[in-house]
């Protein structure tokens, strides 16, 4: 079965919010085996809408259209949708029942148009609103499905998640299963990467290979059908091991976790102790790492030294480094590092220094980095970056090299 999502708003045309609907559903219908072929996108005008629905039919087995199921005047996907394919609407009891509790709850008075809200198209499966008023609903008509689901985020996702995804397996023919797992990579780039399983990615359909950058890190999703979950899940199994075989010094995780939760998992493993001593990062890495649940009793604590003052007098950096090397120095980042680790007695030090930008710093150019890491009494390891974002792109990067230098130890 492969399907269209069409997502209903003028507001999302005028990009005043994200069609997240659209990602959420993609996602969803992917893990039931239904392949998405087409987003729209339209506003709230019928004749729009129902120009959208004609394209999608004549493409599409499944046409899913969220938004627009409210109780306003703009909210007219339900009319529109009845009128384009010649169905009555007719009242649902228990959506009545619901709608007429909730405002008896609230202590509110119900108007007439509310009352729209529990108008389904006749001869359609109604999917529950747990979390609102407006019913959803699943229609076949000839060879087509469709599925209205309310536009609020809140209310559509747990809509398919509790009722929307089961109506649609059970009316596919084929229970075909279908897995993925996402690989995550740092240190290399899409271009290098790709080029490396190139091969892979052209002759592979089964898994499929999808490669997606973002923020200085590349993941590629894995996604296998068999009619066996165990099947499926030994062809990922196949294909990761081919893939890491080639670039597995840069992977780091999978699925959803990031590079400092798996520093944060890595550290809690070993009761390795960090200190920071954070110049260009202004302290967003220990921002970041404490942001991680439980990962705080690693973390000794830090020093955002950004002032050459503050980096001497606090963290004993040398006059002769500053004076002769700069702050922006493999020499500075060493002491840093160790003087951090030293003073607040943690096994591991860690340094940020560099220039994020705009301005070159002691004619050093922008994206100029060093990170300094030293166990505790030993003389720091640094690593130098030729960064070349901008100043937000620069310190995210920084931060991220952070957690994989400390990773590589
Ligand atoms: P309501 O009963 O709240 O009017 P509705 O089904 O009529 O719900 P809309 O009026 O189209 O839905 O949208 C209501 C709100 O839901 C929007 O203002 C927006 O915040 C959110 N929303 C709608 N469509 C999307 C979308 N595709 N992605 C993300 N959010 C959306
Ligand atoms: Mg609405």
């Amino acid at each position: 079965m492969n399907a269209e999502i069409i997502a209903v708003g003028s507001e999302l045309l005028l990009g005043q919010i994200t069609n997240t609907n659209a990602r959420f559903l993609s996602g969803q219908l992917a893990l039931i085996g239904i392949n998405v072929y087409f987003h729209t996108v339209v506003g709230d005008n019928a004749g729009r809408l129902k120009q959208a629905l004609e394209i999608a039919e004549r493409r599409s087995d499944l046409v899913v259209i969220t938004g627009g199921l409210g109780p306003t005047k703009d909210d007219l996907t339900k009319e529109t949708i009845a009128a384009h394919l010649g169905v009555g609407l007719e009242t649902d009891k228990v959506a009545m029942e619901s709608i007429e509790l909730f405002f008896k709850r609230t202590n509110r008075v119900m108007s007439e148009n509310n009352r729209k809200q529990a108008l389904i198209l006749e001869g359609s499966q109604v999917l529950p609103n747990d979390h609102g008023m407006a019913p959803g609903m699943v229609l076949k008509k000839g060879e087509k499905l469709y599925m209205l689901l309310p536009g609020p985020p809140s209310e559509m996702e747990p809509m398919f998640l509790s009722y929307g995804a089961q109506a649609l397996t059970s009316r596919q023919s084929s229970q075909e299963q279908i897995v993925s797992r996402v690989l995550r990579f740092f240190g290399i780039g899409e271009a290098m990467l790709e080029n490396e399983i190139e091969d892979l990615i052209d002759s592979q359909s089964n898994p499929t290979i999808a490669p997606l950058a973002s923020e200085g890190e590349v993941t590629l999703r894995l996604t296998a059908k068999h009619s066996i979950l165990e099947s499926a899940i030994e062809l990922l199994d196949e294909t990761e091991k081919e893939i890491l075989g080639r670039v597995g010094d840069y992977f780091y995780g999978y699925d959803d976790t990031s590079l400092m939760n798996e520093l944060a998992k890595k550290l809690k493993e070993t009761g390795l102790t960090l200190a920071c001593a954070e110049s260009l990062t202004g302290g967003m890495f220990q921002q970041e790492f404490t942001s991680i649940p439980g990962a705080g009793s690693s973390l000794k604590g830090g020093v955002v030294c950004y002032t050459n003052e503050v980096k001497a007098s606090v963290l004993h950096v040398k006059k002769e480094t500053i004076e002769n090397e700069g702050v922006v120095s493999a020499k500075c980042a060493a002491e840093l590092a160790e003087n951090a680790a030293q003073l607040m007695k943690a096994d591991i030090g860690i340094s940020f220094t560099g220039v994020a930008g705009p301005d070159e710093l002691e004619g050093k150019p922008v994206g100029t980095v060093y990170i300094g890491i030293s166990q505790i009494g030993k003389p720091a390891h640094v690593e130098k970056l030729n960064l070349g974002g901008g100043r937000k792109a620069n310190r995210i990067r920084t931060v991220k090299y952070g957690c994989h230098f400390l990773l590589k130890q």
